[in-house]
């Protein structure tokens, strides 16, 4: 997805259906697997020939990482995924990652599951969490993180190239299943064939049902040992292959490589995470899902900072153009609700109490954008549609008269609720109230001060401390700013118990929790005070009225000064992207980039130096909910060496260290 250019799903493969109930891509006139038995086809051809699921048993790693040319029907992910199922506990997490062109509609990858009952829960699961044509990196999580499905709706070459560019070899096994050859050259280049090598481990291995003699040559070519195997039904041969040599490094862009970390320290047993606001909570509860041991600490009482208010919304934001806000916004929210929605499904949250998946409506005055984005939408429901008013009046149960965009996978939640349900785990070990803390590393190890105290220890260190952030190991460099919001309490009346789902406008209300409803919030850039200000209740109620004037009477009776409010401080940066990943050590940075305030393009080969084990998740703004689940998911990624949520331009865009690398280009520092 470039920068700047039309905002679009991803283009839906065009199917067939044949009679059989096999799929058949236009496209390609090829089929998507064997006629004979597409599940049998996947065990022998996929699984069996690259030693799966013997393989598993031995394997030492805590993960193993299957990577796929072609997700298609997702045959291939669901037979294995159920191979894995009936491994016997302790089990290394399975990894999968799938790169697919021209996803399947949902309503097509349902039909082609339907096929297929013995996969029972499985394709349900999946289905479920589909994330339909919406562009981008999409990362299911399954069985409590044991599984994860990572779907990159991307060119073959794009997405192979940007994950090899990272240097980090981390594949175990390739399912190599583009169309035949013969259809679709794309998919075996040799540009493809080599990646693949680049991005295996030592030891890794590939298999797939061609035995065209080109796919064979590049294979060796890119460093496998290839040989021929019985193929699956009437297929005479197949190949698969083991690595022969190990992945070799990072292949040169035109990027300068100050993303990439020249030392990558190896998975720590322990973490210290620093605010158990949303940022910290979801990023202990991602590194415990991982066994790491968390130390969880807060100055003050759990979700007590910008994460206080009852409640908040899951927001996200369309754009007519692709742009990095943009993509994360989506892909995070679309992270976010299926996060949520798995959190209400297994009770941990409760529905009605703890937030709502009710739907969103925003209003928007912009009739020319809305123009633009209705058709794109169409092919994104589960994202998001266009509505006139009196479609939103009948799914909000408002009385209004503006169009605008409904989400359906939106909602609103208590965060304090989500950020108890988050900490709620046998590996973290939460420690509230500690005041003020300094943080010191020794000898590779992070330490937590108090009063030159050592509270806690640990081998690496998340700062998510929102408002403390700059204070903790020099990071006041940082360019974070404090935004104070207001959100006033509104009583639950019969008006407003009309509303069914969450309304924003220029302010924003939820359906009643306790009886009260959050509204808000005012939004002041730089402004300190703390205290809670009548005028700003005013501003509320009357933002509200403007958007809704069926109940301008009823809130232009009420106090302002009777009305319970609460002042927070959103954290954000000057261009709304969080600050996400490693922290860089700034006088290295400083000297090494150095003359880029000369030439702001000139390329220099050399990676960033980073703290070791030094990491943050913050500078949210007032998108925390919607952000910092999939934050957590990068940061844990990196932490752990795993592959990473989201490509390198998006991982580049929430980096820390991008602000150094901008003033030095701009000679600011
Ligand atoms: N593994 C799939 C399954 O389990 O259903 C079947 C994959 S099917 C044989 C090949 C897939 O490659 C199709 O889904 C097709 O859309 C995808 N594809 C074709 N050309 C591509 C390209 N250039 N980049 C990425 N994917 C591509």
């Amino acid at each position: 997805m470039k920068p700047n250019t039309p905002w679009r799903p991803a283009r839906a493969a065009a199917i067939t259906w044949r009679t059989d109930g096999t799929p058949l891509a236009n496209d390609f006139d090829d089929v998507y697997y064997s006629r004979e038995n597409g599940a049998g086809e996947s065990r022998h051809v996929f699984l069996a020939a690259n030693g799966l699921p013997a393989r598993w048993e031995s394997h030492r790693g805590e993960q193993f990482t299957i990577a796929e040319t072609g997700f298609g029907t997702g045959l291939n992910f669901l037979v294995t995924w159920k191979a894995w199922q009936a491994l016997a506990v302790p089990r290394p997490r399975l990894h999968y990652v799938s790169i697919e062109k021209f996803p399947l509609a949902a309503a097509d990858l349902e039909r082609a599951i339907a096929h297929w009952p013995e996969l029972g829960e499985a394709g349900k699961e999946l289905l479920a969490q589909y994330p339909g044509l919406l562009p981008g990196q999409h990362r299911l999580v399954f069985e409590g993180g044991h599984v994860v499905l990572d779907l990159w709706w991307s060119d073959i070459d794009e997405a192979l190239e940007d994950l090899a560019s990272l240097g980090s070899p981390f594949v175990d096994a390739w399912y190599l299943d583009g169309f035949a050859p013969s259809r679709n050259t794309a998919m075996w280049s040799d540009t493809v064939l080599q990646a693949a090598g680049r991005l295996s481990r030592p030891g890794a291995t590939f298999a797939t049902f061609t035995a065209a003699g080109a796919v064979r040559r590049g294979l060796e070519g890119a460093g496998f040992e290839a040989e021929k195997f019985p193929g699956f039904g009437q297929k005479r041969e197949s190949l698969r292959g083991t690595l022969r040599r190990s992945g070799t490094a990072a292949s040169a862009t035109p990027e300068l490589a100050w993303d990439l970390p020249s030392e990558c320290p190896a998975t720590p047993a322990s973490a210290l995470v620093i605010g158990a606001g949303l940022a910290g909570c979801s990023t202990a509860h991602a590194l415990a899902r991982r066994g790491i041991a968390v130390t969880l600490l807060d100055q003050g009482a759990l979700a007590s900072g910008a994460s206080a208010n009852e409640q908040g919304v899951l927001y996200t934001r369309l754009s007519r153009r692709h742009a990095p806000l943009t993509d994360f916004a989506l892909q995070s929210f679309r992270f976010a609700s299926r996060f949520y929605s798995q959190l209400f499904a297994a009770g941990t949250l409760k529905e009605g109490v703890d937030g709502l998946l009710c739907g969103c409506f925003h209003t928007s005055s912009n009739t020319e954008e809305m123009a633009q984005l209705a058709e794109p939408l169409a092919a994104v429901p589960e994202l998001a549609r266009v509505v006139d008013s009196s479609t939103a009046n009948r799914l909000t149960g408002l009385q209004q008269s503006s169009g605008g965009y409904w989400y359906p996978a939106s909602g609103w939640l208590h965060p304090a609720a989500v950020c108890r349900a988050l900490a709620h785990h046998e590996y973290i070990t939460l420690h509230e109230h500690v005041g003020q803390v300094g943080l010191e590393v020794e000898n590779g190890i992070w330490k937590l001060t108090r009063d030159g105290k050592v509270l806690a220890e640990a081998e690496c260190a998340v700062i998510a401390a929102g408002t403390s952030s700059p204070g903790l190991a020099g990071l006041d460099w940082l360019p974070l700013q404090a935004i104070r919001g207001q959100t006033t309490s509104l009583p639950r009346s019969e008006m407003t118990a009309a509303l069914r789902a969450v309304f924003c406008h220029k302010g924003y209300i939820a359906p009643a929790r306790n009886g009260q409803h959050c509204i808000g919030a005012t939004f002041d850039l730089g402004e300190e005070t703390p205290e809670v200000r009548q005028a700003d209740n005013r501003e509320n109620l009357a933002r509200l009225a403007e958007a809704v004037p069926a109940w301008a009477g009823e809130l232009d009776r009420l106090d302002p000064d009777q009305l319970p409010a609460r002042v927070g401080f959103r954290y954000a940066t000057p261009d709304y992207l969080p600050l996400v990943g490693r922290l860089p050590d700034r006088n290295a940075f400083l000297r090494d980039f150095a003359s880029l305030r000369q030439n702001a393009r000139q390329h220099i080969d050399r990676r960033g130096q980073y703290v070791t084990g030094l990491y943050t998740s913050t500078g949210h703004g007032s998108r925390g909910l919607t952000s910092t689940p999939l934050a957590a998911e990068l940061l844990a990624s990196m932490i752990c060496n795993e592959p990473v949520p989201l490509d390198r331009s998006l991982c580049r865009a929430l980096s820390p260290a991008r602000f150094l690398i901008r003033d030095l280009r701009r000679n600011r520092i």
